[in-house]
């Protein structure tokens, strides 16, 4: 018992009545199978429509096993007659961009040899995978120049049932997927395909046709495009985002870019300026630390505590004392919100095992780390307080 398919009657129906001739469930939901639809089903690259019976929405229609599956929200009575009627726009916006996907791929294979191997009607833009590479930007705007040409001249677009062997006087793009019921959509001396998709009756119902962007993918290219009223949908877009541009940056569009450039580089600039001003405040820090340092027979012991200090200038002031000062050994602790971290640096001069220390008082906080021997550090728990960590550190150099 197949349905009816009203949708390739008239495509612009959108309106009908029909019996249901079947109800059931399936991994999907609830569904009814009509005696006629003008529900179009998924399939050939274009999504299902959506709409409602008698004010039961409609939010899925497949063909499964030959019979199309209107998914529905609530139950419909076997044997009743209901009033159908599905969403427009999104069909016509489906019409658009399925019938701009074979003016285009017509465009790109007649003028360049390109062929589009597959396409997707996405929910903002549509693609197409070419066979191809690459593709460069004065191809794209031919392409895309053609495309708009077709539909400005508002050509008919045609469908027509034929056998196998009719079908094989016509120049097809490609290979045929059914041998019976064909149905061929032309747009006479400029597209013929085979294909169950819904189209508007003329080119010019298009709208436009604008590439937006291609890229690699493996062995072929997919491009990005939209028609229609997407193309005004992306137009809008982009201007909103524009003008918040020009504002922001107080200047016009065509120098947006020039601004943008000045404005990354001057980022760029000032972040060189805070780094070497960081260091020479670093510097003038490790003076400091010298300046206190407390003299021993043996060495100079520079001690520091921090709290949530970044590891890296700890370590910076920690390296810069060892090599300012002579016979020196730094001690340092710095505190997080989790942990501590201690570090041990040494003089040239001195022959005490910066790593050694290190690991001396690392059990302390139950922690972990090493390093060399004018250099190590590490991090443990905070059971312990720094100024015990630091005086833990004395306590093991005079043993040492
Ligand atoms: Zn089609």
């Amino acid at each position: 018992m197949s349905t009816e398919k009203l949708y390739y009657q008239d495509t612009y129906m959108c309106k009908f009545t029909a019996k249901v001739n079947k109800r059931d469930i399936d991994e999907k939901g609830q569904y009814v199978v009509l005696e006629q639809t003008a529900f179009y089903p998924t399939g050939g690259g274009q999504p299902y429509d959506t709409g409602n019976i008698s004010g039961v929405k409609v939010y899925d229609v497949e063909e499964v096993d030959g019979e199309i599956r209107h998914y529905i929200e609530s139950p419909l009575e076997l044997g009743e007659i209901y009033s159908g009627k599905i969403d427009w726009d999104r069909r016509f916006d489906h019409m658009q961009q399925h019938a701009g996907q074979h003016i285009l791929s017509a465009a790109f294979e007649d003028h360049f040899g390109y062929k589009t191997v597959s396409f997707h009607l996405g929910k903002e833009v549509c693609s197409i995978d070419l066979a191809i590479d690459s593709l460069n930007d004065r191809e794209a705007n031919q392409v895309e120049s053609i495309a708009n040409q077709i539909t400005m001249e508002n050509r008919s677009i045609e469908t027509k049932w034929v056998s196998e062997q009719e079908a094989a006087n016509y120049p097809l793009r490609k290979d045929l997927s059914v041998n019976e019921n064909i149905r061929l959509v032309i747009i006479p001396n400029f597209d013929y395909n085979g294909c169950g998709g819904t189209h508007p009756n003329a080119t010019g119902q298009v709208g436009a046709i604008k590439i937006l962007n291609w890229e690699k993918q493996k062995k072929k290219l997919r491009l990005y495009f939209v028609c229609g009223n997407r193309v005004m949908q992306q137009l809008d877009q982009n201007h909103k985002v524009m003008r918040q541009l020009t504002d922001l940056f107080n200047a016009p569009q065509k120098q947006l870019v020039e601004v943008g450039r000045q404005t990354l580089q001057q980022t760029k600039d000032l972040e060189k300026s805070i780094d070497e001003l960081k260091a020479q405040l670093m510097e003038h820090e490790a003076d400091e630390l010298i300046n206190d340092a407390k003299s021993y027979p043996q060495y100079q012991l520079v001690q520091a505590i921090f709290q949530q200090r970044p590891m890296t200038e700890v370590q910076y002031l920690a390296k810069t004392v060892a090599m300012k000062m002579k016979d020196c050994i730094v001690t340092m602790v710095n505190q997080t919100d989790q942990k501590t971290q201690i570090v041990c640096a040494t003089s040239e001069e001195v022959t005490i095992d910066a790593n050694v220390l290190l690991k001396n008082v690392l059990p302390l906080i139950e922690g972990k780390g090493g390093g060399t021997a004018s250099f190590a550090q590490g991090g443990g728990n905070k059971k312990v307080s720094s100024e015990q960590m630091l005086q833990a550190f004395a306590d093991h150099l005079r043993e040492m």
